[in-house]
């Protein structure tokens, strides 16, 4: 409550009493939905008992005679850079190391992907419906390099796949990946002062895999945040018997259509089950819903839903008022980060003018260079929470009432509202999917928090009632990025041993996330890591990468040219101690997950309940990240190269 001027409480605002009672019901919703099993309640699709699950993770696009026609890489190879993950982010760190002149010979880089081509993301997701969320202008890397133009404000998911083929045929990628395979650890040799990184090569059906150990000077970990599907452990669910499988390996010989054109033929006079209503199923159910006969949406969440607003690339828009100069993707993407961290100045142009656009509140999750740092006492934290509710608070309103204008049945339309801020879930864009709601054949299964109770052969089972399906579809999302604080060896499932043996894994268990920037870790020479903790994030991923990229690639050169030549790259563990308390120092900010519906951005609800020991206290604050916006932080690492010293990096001569 307000203070008067002589320090006595003032009455509560219409207002304040307004967010009081949002924040209540927001904090039942959280208890509704808090399961101790916490990550627990899920299993990774490839780590499956079951051996149904795990043949859903495998790769259904790949190509494996074109794959296999291609010279074979040689075990022992050696390359100057190693680069795990062929989705944007690795391409974007080849890229810019070529532009840099690092790897100008036909070895300097080696992709490696478990993938059979290039796309991560849109490589693995082709489901109906898919497109980017983030405006394609801003969203797809190296727009101006490549001087394509997007056909849509939001671009499907086949067109950012294009891109990605784009991309490697411009800067000649393609003979240097290596695809469909696994890698498994990296282990720097001090001898030879090189990584040795072991893969799994997987030939196909009726060929032998092939171990290979292969050599990089430097490695590059860009494996993404979404790459491991999982699914619930519901009980009985490998049991049911029509077809079953995940969103990000869509089976279009079950559904018909294709990637390119979802008429969905196959799902004619067929009933339909959706697991999930996360931002894939806002995408794909509008899709189900006109070709199933009869569409099940099974919810345990609901998203809020905001308006799309997709259109054509207007060829003269284009010309005149978007890639009006040069720089100008990276002025537009500067232009929205002022919109989600609540920075906008006033008579500022709102170049994007999306449903992003009109939602400060994600600052929560985000950072916004406009407020001071939260000081680490309950009063100055729940003072932090409660402006956030308030910032929120008429966009989220918003959300609801939108809702409530579009789905016709209000028994309906009051299942579909989301209770928590919008900054706890993915924010959805869609004028189609609670539209779909209104269609006689879509069916609305919500389960009151609690997530389907069985399957069966025939069917799911919720609240003793079986709903009979010919196919399921699991929308149920990926590991949470934020596993085992963010190691990047967990993440990415392999294990990372750096000087001595020491297990990456092991150092953020035992001390927490521990880099310079995010980028590299003491004791791991000549490793960069694509941005997560102990950076800062964009709604827009490919800005966050592209930022990140291009400090590791400015580090590398900086060191290249200090060391004469080939370098030893390696943070000091005064600086990454240094950063360490940087970012603990921002940690309070980062009280506004507290108030979240549990998912993955808060592991499944792990992230809510705080440790009592202060050391692991203390590692949750390192595996957070800035808090002023990415703007801001972008700044400080400009500032931070602007001498050429490499402060806090030691670098020698490889000899
Ligand atoms: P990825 O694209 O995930 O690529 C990483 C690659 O690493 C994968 O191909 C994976 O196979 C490989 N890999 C990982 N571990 C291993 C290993 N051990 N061995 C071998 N290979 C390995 N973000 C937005 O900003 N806007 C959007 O609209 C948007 N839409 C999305 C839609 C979906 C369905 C999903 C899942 C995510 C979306 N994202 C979006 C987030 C998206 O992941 C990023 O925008 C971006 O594409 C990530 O690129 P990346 O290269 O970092 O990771
Ligand atoms: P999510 O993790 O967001 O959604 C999974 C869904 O499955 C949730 O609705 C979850 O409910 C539900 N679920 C989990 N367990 C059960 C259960 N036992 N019973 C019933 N329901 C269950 O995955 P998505 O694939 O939808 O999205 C993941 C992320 O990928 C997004 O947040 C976004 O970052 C990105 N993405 C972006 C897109 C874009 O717009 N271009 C499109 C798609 C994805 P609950 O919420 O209760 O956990």
């Amino acid at each position: 409550s307000a203070e008067t001027a002589n320090g006595a409480n003032a009455a509560p605002s219409a207002e304040d009493l307004k967010v009081y009672e949002l924040s209540q019901k927001y904090t039942a919703e959280v208890a509704k939905r808090f399961r101790p099993e916490g990550l627990d309640q899920f299993v990774r699709l490839k780590d499956a008992g079951s051996e149904r699950f795990r043949a859903l993770a495998e790769d259904p696009w790949v190509d494996h005679v074109a794959l296999n026609a291609k010279p074979p890489v040689k075990d022992g190879s050696k390359y100057k850079f190693v680069i795990l993950g062929a989705g944007y982010a690795g391409m974007m760190y080849a890229v810019r190391l070529i532009e840099a002149g690092l790897a100008s010979g036909p070895d300097d880089i080696r992709l490696i992907d478990a993938s059979g081509g290039f796309g991560g993301t849109w490589w693995w997701n082709r489901y109906p419906g898919l497109h980017c969320d983030i405006e394609s202008y801003s969203y797809m890397p190296l727009l101006e390099e490549t001087g394509y133009i997007p056909t849509k404000k939001y671009v499907s998911g086949s067109e950012l796949l294009e891109h990605a083929d784009r991309i490697a045929t411009q800067w000649k990628l393609h003979d240097k990946a290596l695809f469909r395979t696994n890698v498994k650890t990296a282990r720097w040799d001090d001898a030879t002062q090189l990584w040795n990184v072991e893969v799994t090569e997987g030939r196909g059906p009726g060929e032998q895999n092939r171990d290979l150990t292969l050599q990089g000077q430097y490695v590059i970990i860009a494996s993404g945040v979404l790459t491991n599907p999982h699914v619930p452990k519901i009980p009985e669910l490998e049991t049911f018997s029509g077809p079953l499988f995940h969103t990000a390996r869509w089976d279009y010989k079950a559904t018909g259509g294709t990637p390119q054109d979802a008429t969905l033929t196959g799902l004619e006079g067929k009933r339909v089950g959706v697991i999930g209503t996360g931002a894939t199923a806002i995408q794909a159910v509008p899709r189900l819903a006109k070709y199933a006969k009869e569409l099940y949406v099974f919810q345990r969440t609901p998203s809020g839903v905001w308006w799309r607003g997709q259109r054509e690339t207007d060829p003269e828009e284009w010309k005149t008022k978007i890639a009006r100069k040069k720089g100008w993707q990276r002025e537009r993407r500067l232009n929205f980060e002022t919109y989600v961290t609540d920075n906008v100045q006033e008579g500022q142009e709102n170049m994007v003018a999306d449903g992003w656009t009109e939602m400060p509140g994600f600052s929560a999750l985000l950072g916004s260079p406009r407020y001071p740092l939260v000081e680490p006492t309950p009063e100055k934290i729940a003072e932090h929470i409660g402006r956030l509710y308030k910032l929120d608070a008429p966009h989220s309103e918003a959300v609801r009432a939108r809702t409530d204008e579009i789905v016709k049945d209000p028994e309906t339309a009051a299942k579909l509202k989301a209770w928590y801020p919008t900054w706890c879930k993915r924010a959805t864009f869609s004028d189609e999917y609670l539209q779909a709601f209104n269609q006689p054949n879509v069916h609305l299964v919500d389960t009151d928090g609690k997530g389907v109770d069985s399957a069966t052969a025939n069917g799911l089972v919720v609240a003793g009632k079986e709903y009979p399906l010919d196919i399921l579809i699991l929308s149920t999302g990926y590991v949470t990025p934020s596993i085992g604080g963010g190691s990047p060896a967990m993440r990415t499932g392999i294990d990372v041993y750096g000087r001595g043996g020491r297990s990456l894994d092991e150092k953020w268990k035992s001390q927490g996330a521990s880099t310079l920037h995010g980028a590299s870790s003491n004791g791991f020479p000549n490793l960069f890591f694509a941005p997560l903790s102990q950076s800062s994030h964009s709604a827009n991923n490919v800005f966050t990468l592209d930022v990140g990229s291009q400090h590791a690639v400015h580090i590398i050169e900086q060191a290249e040219a200090k060391a004469g030549g080939s370098a030893i790259i390696e943070v000091t563990s005064e600086a990454e101690e240094a950063w360490a308390l940087e970012i603990m120092k921002r940690a309070p900010w980062f009280a506004s997950v507290m108030v979240c519906t549990p998912g993955y951005i808060t592991a499944e609800g792990e992230a809510l309940k705080q440790p009592e020991d202060p050391m692991e206290m203390a590692k949750n604050a390192r595996a957070g990240n800035w808090t002023q916006g990415i703007v801001t932080f972008i700044e400080a690492l400009e500032e931070y190269r602007a001498d050429g010293q490499l402060k806090g990096i030691d670098v020698v001569a490889r000899t």
